[in-house]
């Protein structure tokens, strides 16, 4: 039966050979029923995806492996606190728990900073430093009135 420190030092090595493997410094497990069931390394950089970081990679892993979109039941294990895409991700795919080891100040004192995301979403949209903008409402309301009014839908 594994650990808690065994699952963290499982996420640490991955971030340790992905450094070595030209990736950046992250590595992440998801564990469900006591057994380690996906990894993800960061790819941002080798695979030219944003989106590659480790926690969002082991998500996916996990959710195909399981075959299903809802990770309830299942820990991550992450070598680093996560991002706020990833902690979006986490709460999306409905994680139980979620136990880190480098924190965000660590990240940042290693020129990972996401400290600037979490202040832009203090902000009103129009404040921020990414500008976005509203367009076409009456015309894209269309899908979320289908949607709502669908009987069969599959509901997340
Ligand atoms: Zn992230």
């Amino acid at each position: 039966m594994m650990k808690k420190d065994d699952f963290m030092r499982e996420a640490i090595a991955i971030s340790i050979d992905n450094v070595k493997n030209g990736g950046g410094p992250f590595g992440a497990v998801i564990v469900k029923d006591n057994e380690i069931i996906a990894r993800g390394a960061n790819r941002v950089t080798a695979s030219n995806d944003p989106t590659a970081h480790a926690e969002v990679s082991a998500i996916r892993e996990a959710a195909k492996k399981l075959g299903t979109f809802n990770l309830s039941g299942c820990e991550i294990y992450t070598s680093c606190e996560p991002c706020p895409m990833c902690l979006g991700a986490i709460y999306w795919s409905r994680l139980d728990k979620i136990y880190y080891a480098n924190n965000k100040v660590d990240a940042k004192n290693i020129g990972f900073d996401d400290s600037f995301i979490y202040d832009e979403l203090e902000l009103k949209p129009s404040e921020r430093h990414l500008p976005s903008e509203s367009l076409l409402r009456t015309e894209a309301i269309k899908a979320f009135e289908m949607w709502d009014k669908k009987a069969d839908k599959i509901e997340y």
